[in-house]
């Protein structure tokens, strides 16, 4: 069976950075599983894996514009340190929601120096080329009730309703609140609640 629009799918992948620099790999751990077309992963893998079949393996360069969007300097802000209230024992790393010029979005804390706070609304992987290799694991047809949810229900699925799925992919535009790592994988929505901004799916997030 070969991938197609609304076939659920399992690969492992590697993700490396344009230093060569490991970002994530699923290889040692659970394979990921998404729907095809749902928007479940970076539009360049996505359009990589179509009419690809299990026993596939790939190795994709995907520009920016393809994977997690332009890098927006807007979305880079110095915070005064007094506007982060009571909240003590700021460090690098910290996320927050905040409003942006893009809206309420998560940011994380990059920089903290005397009276200000550095926060990024970027995706940690925006403005960057992504390096994935990719081996399809399995293909199959998708359940009616997967294609409604625009997400895969099973364990290791990108936003599936058990499983909370640290850095997994996601982004499947449907209005259940998923837990853990289910980002937009579309630069121009917003994340998803409850999204901590860096879900790597390898896959997006
Ligand atoms: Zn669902």
């Amino acid at each position: 069976m070969i991938i197609t629009q609304h076939k659920a799918v399992s690969i492992h992948y590697r993700l490396t950075n344009q230093q060569g620099e490991l970002v994530e790999s699923s290889f040692e751990g659970e394979p990921m599983l998404y729907l095809h077309g749902a928007e479940n992963m970076i539009p360049g893998l996505e359009a990589a894996l179509e009419g690809k079949t299990a026993g596939d393996k790939l190795e994709v360069t995907i520009e920016a514009e393809q994977a997690y969007g332009p890098y927006h300097d807007g979305l880079r802000q110095d915070v005064p340190l007094s506007a982060f209230g009571d909240i003590e024992d700021i460090v690098p790393g910290m996320r927050f929601i905040a409003e942006t010029e893009m809206g309420q979005r998560p940011v994380q804390v990059t920089e903290v120096k005397d009276e200000v706070v550095v926060v990024d609304g970027n995706h940690p992987l925006a403005g960057q080329t992504l390096n994935f290799s990719v081996e399809v694991l399995s293909v199959r047809e998708a359940t009616e009730e997967e294609i409604a949810h625009g997400h895969i229900h099973a364990s290791g699925g990108c936003g599936s309703h058990e499983h909370s799925h640290e850095g997994g992919c996601c982004g499947g535009g449907d209005d259940h609140s998923h837990e853990g790592g289910c980002c937009s994988d579309d630069n121009a929505k917003e994340a998803k609640e409850g999204c901590d901004g860096n879900g790597g799916c390898g896959c997006r997030h």
